[in-house]
């Protein structure tokens, strides 16, 4: 059984969350009862995946969804959530990694191929180029935390061959996701929101929201003091060639930069 306390927490903590940005997101439906089935499902389902996979089923699991809740309590849950189809095709729940209070987190989509396979965020071919970007940007990894939107890799069969094609998850498989992000964001509380990439940053401010016009501006909202929002790295990947990849790599690493100045700003303060 889960307990009310541990479902009114999660609940409290989202509907707080989402009070604050309603409007921009055109959410004023959303109220305590109406999220308390997405936070029930997410705690429920992952509850039901342990006790399926041979791991016991712990009634401490619930409680540690409080506000009090760690990182590694909240890895833990969210490896066994089905709160959504996704984690059917993946091999399992990569969920973000990274300083507990980094000042500065970063959003991408969802894991890519060798993500899903190794478990971890932003570990293949886009994943190093971000680390490349943050060290020319000035920024050492080891303080920040990188995550998704989506936790789970969502692909289908290439027509030939064994490769996985990335698929873009689906609005109802994003807000499904949305629970575990916002724990993320209570828990490490950035002073600086990256979102890498159209998705990420849709989701993160609203579908309207253009990543080509308002890249690398500062903006207001009330997810972090300050929000940024740039492409993703595997973009970048995909340029046509050198000379558009060295290019938007330099307008990314300029991005980035932004996200440092505002932390170094915040740093001589204190
Ligand atoms: S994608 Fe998110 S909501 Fe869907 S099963 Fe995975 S962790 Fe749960």
């Amino acid at each position: 059984m889960i307990s009310f306390q541990a479902l009114q927490s999660v609940a409290d903590v989202i509907v707080a969350r989402r009070r604050l940005y309603k409007q921009r997101l055109g959410l004023c439906h959303l109220n305590a009862k109406s999220i308390m089935p997405l936070a029930a499902n997410s705690i429920r389902n992952s509850l039901k995946s342990r006790s399926a996979s041979s791991h016991s089923a712990n009634p401490k699991d619930t409680d540690q969804l409080r506000p009090s809740a760690t990182l590694a309590d909240l890895r833990r849950a969210a490896s066994g959530c089905r709160a959504c189809d996704l984690w059917k095709a993946a091999t399992q729940t990569v969920f973000g990694e990274g300083a507990a209070k980094a000042n500065i987190m970063l959003v991408g989509e969802q894991p890519g191929d060798q993500e899903d396979r190794a478990g971890h965020p932003f570990v293949g071919p886009a994943g190093k180029l971000l680390d490349q970007a943050l060290v020319e940007a000035g920024i050492d990894r080891s303080e920040v935390y990188v995550t998704n939107v989506v936790k789970h890799f969502k692909w289908s069969p290439a027509e030939r061959g064994r490769r996985r094609i990335h698929k873009k998850p689906h609005y109802s498989e994003i807000q499904a996701c949305r629970p575990w992000l916002d724990w993320e964001l209570e828990i490490v509380k950035p002073q600086v929101l990256v979102c890498l990439g159209a998705s990420a940053a849709q989701a993160l401010l609203g579908k309207d929201f253009r990543v080509t016009r308002q890249r690398g501006k500062l903006i207001e909202f009330s997810l972090a003091p300050h929000v940024i929002a740039t492409v993703h790295p595997s973009s970048i990947l995909r340029a046509r060639d050198d000379e558009s990849r060295h290019s938007q790599m330099r307008e990314f690493v300029n991005d980035l930069r932004q996200a440092a100045r505002v932390v170094k700003r915040k740093r001589s303060v204190h």
